[in-house]
């Protein structure tokens, strides 16, 4: 079992932030929807309520009949006179105000800036509701009659009381649910986790299984395939490293024999001497040369300074090196303006001329072609077997025939790692003892 380090101590966990937004979510949306029908209920049974209200008070729907003429007193007066009023209204305990003035108040209910804004009104007193109702009296005045509305408070505890019960059992259940489900759609995460941290150096082989859903399936297909990547990184470097090794092997052991050589015979016969210095100088300068390939090919990626300049001058240049050798080089076609790096350009050049000598051992002419943004060169040598041309990039790779002490099977691995790095593309056209062609296309515009 893993253990967590401090900084992943310190991370929540998204069962967790899952668990408490979901139970969460769904308190404060159940809550708000309660809370919305709880006025909707105290809305539409209040009028009903206080229908029950006004029949209570005044079941023929009107007290006081006459006029409207009658001062306040007067009707104080009537309603403490009308038998039916006061039994009803007065003595059963409930508030009377008429034209804003209290006339009974048995429950000290009404203070200084006690406010009626519509009617039917509820007032809420000590866990209590109360209800204020309107009645017409004398045709045209407004009588406001009040009372505590027993029902009604019973109606509303019994609503609270459900509600917090459903807002509780919904919580907890919402708390479960997301916790399982949660814990559930995470599981394949720890399960993906555990096979990424059983992967080594050793076993780079091992792949995340198949998964049962599409989204863990996504991930683990893209974690499979950086193994992909890694693994074949990894089999390169070791190949790489199995190669230079292998390459390295050789001229040393030559060197070593010949060094043996000298020791023993070396200082009196002066022949032994002359071909032990001989093959010790090539070997050096064998390993020299494969040193300096090898550094280019694992050099940096550095940035490269580009610039414009015409094609030919450079290949005349690299040209100028083999001024002295027996070759016929025939420059042919339009000169053309590049944007790109003069002495990568030439290091590319350099391998192609060379190979292009090298491997036309008796055709001597090799030309080289400036033709629609591109340069041919071109010899008339050994060629290259169809199933051979792909090969002949890979680092290291070396035909029979070219198991010379002059050949690495670098170079054509160095041009084009720098044709990449120039965006030039590399292709080869060649026939079996016909010779070949390295086509350089320049995608570059200028
Ligand atoms: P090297 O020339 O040092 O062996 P390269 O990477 O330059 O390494 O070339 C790899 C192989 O490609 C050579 O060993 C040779 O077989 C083949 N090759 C390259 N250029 C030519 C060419 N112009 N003609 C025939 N074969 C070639």
């Amino acid at each position: 079992m893993a253990t967590l380090s401090e900084k992943e101590k310190n991370k929540k966990s998204a069962v967790f932030n899952q668990t408490f937004i979901i139970t969460f979510t769904t308190f404060l949306l159940l809550s708000i929807m309660i809370l919305a029908l709880r006025i909707i209920v105290i809305d539409t049974s209040i009028d009903t309520y206080a229908h029950m209200f006004i029949n209570e008070v005044s079941p023929s729907g009107s007290i006081l009949k006459g006029t409207s003429e009658l001062d306040n007193q007067d009707i104080i007066d009537r309603l403490l006179n009308d038998n039916d009023v006061i039994k009803k209204s007065l003595l059963a305990n409930k508030i009377v105000i008429i034209d804003g003035k209290v006339l009974s108040d048995p429950y000290n209910l009404i203070y200084d800036g006690f406010t009626i804004n519509k009617l039917p009104f509820l007032y809420k007193h000590q866990d209590y509701y109360y209800i204020f109702v309107a009645i017409q009296i004398l045709g045209s005045k407004l009588m406001i009659v009040g009372g505590p509305a027993f029902e009604f408070t019973a109606f509303i505890k019994t609503f609270d009381r459900i509600a917090i019960i459903t807002i509780f059992l919904a919580s907890l259940s919402s708390l479960f649910i997301s916790y399982f489900l949660s814990r559930n759609i995470l599981r394949p995460v720890i399960s993906i986790s555990k096979h990424i941290s059983e992967i080594n150096i050793n076993n780079l082989e091992h792949r995340i299984p198949e998964q049962k859903t599409i989204e863990y399936e996504i991930i683990s297909n893209k974690i499979n395939s950086m193994l992909d990547r890694i693994q074949y990184g990894y089999e390169i470097q070791k190949q790489f490293i199995s190669d230079v090794s292998h390459e390295l092997r050789t001229p040393l052991t030559s060197i070593s024999g010949y060094v043996k050589m000298l020791k023993r015979w070396g200082t009196r016969d002066e022949g032994i001497l002359i071909e032990s210095i001989e093959s010790i100088e090539r070997s050096t300068n064998y390993l020299k040369d494969m040193i300096e390939k090898l550094l280019i090919l694992n050099e940096p990626e550095t940035e490269i300074e580009f610039e414009e300049f015409n094609i030919k001058r450079v290949v005349e240049k690299v040209l100028k090196l083999y001024d002295n050798s027996d070759y016929n080089f025939y420059i042919r076609g339009e000169d053309f303006k590049v944007k790109s790096s003069k002495e990568y350009l030439s290091i590319i050049f350099k391998i192609f001329i060379e190979n292009a000598m090298k491997y036309s051992p008796e055709n001597k002419n090799i030309d080289i072609i400036m033709k629609d943004y591109s340069i041919i060169i071109k010899d008339n040598g050994i060629g290259i077997a169809e199933d051979k041309k792909e090969k002949i990039f890979e680092r290291f790779y070396k035909e029979d025939s070219a198991r010379t002490t002059k050949s690495h099977g670098l170079g054509l691995s160095i041009a084009k790692k720098l044709g990449d790095k120039l965006n030039i593309n590399i292709e080869v056209e060649s026939k079996l003892n016909e010779g070949s062609s390295f086509i350089l296309q320049f995608k570059n515009d200028v």
